[in-house]
Parts: structure tokens; sequence; C-alpha cells
């Protein structure tokens, strides 16, 4: 985990062409400069210099941005908008007491008794036995819903499920600069990697698969799409349905999901206008921001609405969460790997 500081010549790198201005999602509607990476990157420039302090406008900014990382996509300079961002607001998190209150709340309410009272509900199933093991990252994702729909889908594949107790992968903390906590997350998902000492990985959530995947280079990890079309396991509903999906920002491999939806039998798949911009996740907390979040939201929900279709399907926890904040009961969202285990 790098300070601050230690990215100065990253963003030193960039050449304020404005690139990222054509596609993030909040410039596009404040249209101020500070509220995407060129203008952001000029303030930080200030703070590392010791020109600026850390206050609360500044890390208002920082908080603006949604953490999508399409910016980074489009970015001439090849910069990890996203990685800089979290280290600047590690540097307020530092010296802020509601921060850390966030913090400890979401971590012994929200991800520790909160996941434990769900994890009492869940589908677990045991996994039939082969030669090829994989162990489940299952997150939070898993801790609500359990294995069924992975060892389901996997064991098709004839591919063994493991599922360690693993905890959070520690995101959110991440992106709000708690870095202890989330080294915390880090260390423990590695301790029980040890423990099982095999080296490939299975996530169906794409913000868990981002994370664990800059937990170490020795570990494999891929998502369950990947090991679908690998196995080219085609799959056929037992009724038609009509779906759209929401691509997360951070998954990399859509044309795997693409392949699945377009190879499962009774299944008709509408791609709605942007559907891998950014739900808008980082924004369901601002509340203080509402006016700008409402219209991140506004989009998306318009999208979805207008491509005709009543299941929303994606593949990412937080995600799934925000698109159902703003669903108003208008469309139905599922977790994709859930939908087709449901459905075949
Ligand atoms: S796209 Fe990259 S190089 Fe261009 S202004 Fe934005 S951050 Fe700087
Ligand atoms: S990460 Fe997303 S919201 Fe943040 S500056 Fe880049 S494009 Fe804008």
């Amino acid at each position: 985990m790098k300070h601050l500081a230690e990215y100065k010549e990253e963003i030193h790198s960039c050449s304020k062409c404005g690139l990222c201005q054509s596609v993030c999602p909040v410039y596009k509607i404040t249209g101020n400069d500070c509220t995407v990476s060129r203008g952001m990157f000029i303030m930080l420039k200030g703070l590392i210099r010791g020109d600026l302090k850390m206050t609360r406008k500044l890390n208002r900014y920082l908080d603006l941005c949604l953490k999508c990382g399409a910016c980074s996509k489009f970015c001439p300079s090849d910069i990890d908008v996203v990685d800089i961002i979290a280290s600047a607001k590690a540097e307020y998190f530092k010296q802020s007491f509601f921060e850390k209150l966030l913090s400890f709340i979401q971590k012994n309410f929200v991800f520790g008794m909160g996941i434990n009272f769900l994890k009492l509900f869940s589908h677990n199933i045991k996994s039939k036995k082969f030669e090829k093991k994989v162990i489940y990252f299952g997150g939070c994702s898993g801790g609500i819903k359990g294995n069924r729909a992975v060892v389901k889908l996997l064991n098709s594949c004839n591919i063994e499920v493991i599922t360690p107790n693993f905890k959070c992968c520690g995101i959110s903390f991440y992106v709000r600069g708690d870095m202890d906590n989330f080294s915390q997350y880090k260390d423990s998902y590695l301790q029980i990697m040890k423990k099982y000492g095999i080296k490939d990985v299975v996530t169906v959530c794409a913000s868990c698969e981002k994370t664990i995947k800059g937990f170490s280079d020795e570990i494999n990890v891929k998502n369950i799409f990947e090991y679908i079309r690998e196995n080219n396991l085609k799959l056929k509903l037992k009724k038609n349905k009509k779906v759209t999906f929401h691509k997360p920002c951070n998954i990399d491999n859509y044309e795997d999901i693409k392949w699945i939806l377009d190879n499962t039998e009774n299944l008709e798949y509408i791609e709605m206008q942007d559907y891998d911009k950014c739900c808008g996740l980082n924004g369901i907390s601002k509340l203080n921001e509402y006016k700008i979040m409402s219209k991140v939201f506004r989009d998306k929900y318009n999208n979805i609405i207008n491509s005709g279709t009543k299941t929303l399907l994606t593949s990412c926890l937080g995600c799934e969460a925000a698109l159902k904040f703003y669903s108003l009961g208008k469309y139905r969202v599922d977790d994709f790997t859930e939908f087709l285990v449901k459905n075949i």
C-alpha cells in the first residue's frame, strides 16, 4: 500500500489532456474540474508539496469520485486513479474522527454482526470431489448467499469447490482510506490461503476479484465466468427469460459473461445503453451529495427501464445493492450465477 507522496511521479505524469472529463460520470454532472482526476491531481500535487492542507473541502472532492476507474481506462498516461484517490483518502482518514467512526460501525456491525447473522440463512452445499480443485472466495456475498450456485456450476465443469470461511475482501475500507482495517482483511485472506495450499481461487463478485487479485501474485484468481467459458459449459433455462446486464466497473472479462449470455438456451439478452457505466455505488452513502448522485442513479435507471426487460443481472454484490436501492420496484435485480442456477 503506497503513501500519497509515493505516487508523486504518476501524478506528475498527468498531461492535463482532459480525456478523463469525457468519461467521468461525476464531471458530466458537475462540470467542475475538481471532481475529475485531472483537477484532483492538481490539488494532490499541492498537498504533496505542502502548499495545500487536507481539508474537509478537499475530502469532499475525493468522496465525490465513484472510484469507477473509467478515467484510468482512457488515460493516455495510464494512471491508476483509484489507487491514488484511495491513498489521498488515507491522509484524510488519519485525521477524521467521523471516518474512523464509520469504519468501526461498518466493521463491527455491518461486516461483523450483520453478515454473521445472515450466514445463518445462507445456502451452502457440499461439493462433489474432482481432481481439479478451486477455493471459493465468497466474501460478503458468499456469507449472505452461500456457495450453492458456485458449487453447482463448477461441479458441472468437473471442478471441486472448497469453501473456507473467508471474511470480507475489505474494498470498502480501501476506498475510504482505512488502510489498517484493509490490511487486516488482506492478512486474513493470505493466512487462509496458506492453510489450504491451493493456488486457484474463484469468485463471483467483480469487486472481490479485483481486490484479492492485488493481494498476491502467486495466487491465480479467476471469476466463475472464465471457468464456465473455458469448459464450454452450455446451459439451458427451463423457461424463456428476457434479461439485461449491468457490467460492474471492476470486471475485466466481460467477453466471458457475454459468451454465457449469448450461449444459454432460452435466454434473450438485451444490451442496455451504457451497460458498462458505473451504477454509482460509492454515491449511496453520500446523502449530503444527493443532488449529484441522484443524477448518476437516474441515468442508469432510465437505461434499465428503456431496455424493456424486467430482470437486471449483474456480478458484484455492491452493484446489486445499489441497483436494487433505486429500482423503485420497476425491475428485479439478480446475481448472474444465482439466476442461472435458479433457472436451469
Ligand atoms: S486522462 Fe489522464 S493524463 Fe489526461 S488529464 Fe485525465 S488523468 Fe491526466
Ligand atoms: S474514478 Fe470514475 S468518478 Fe472518479 S474521477 Fe475517474 S471517472 Fe470520475
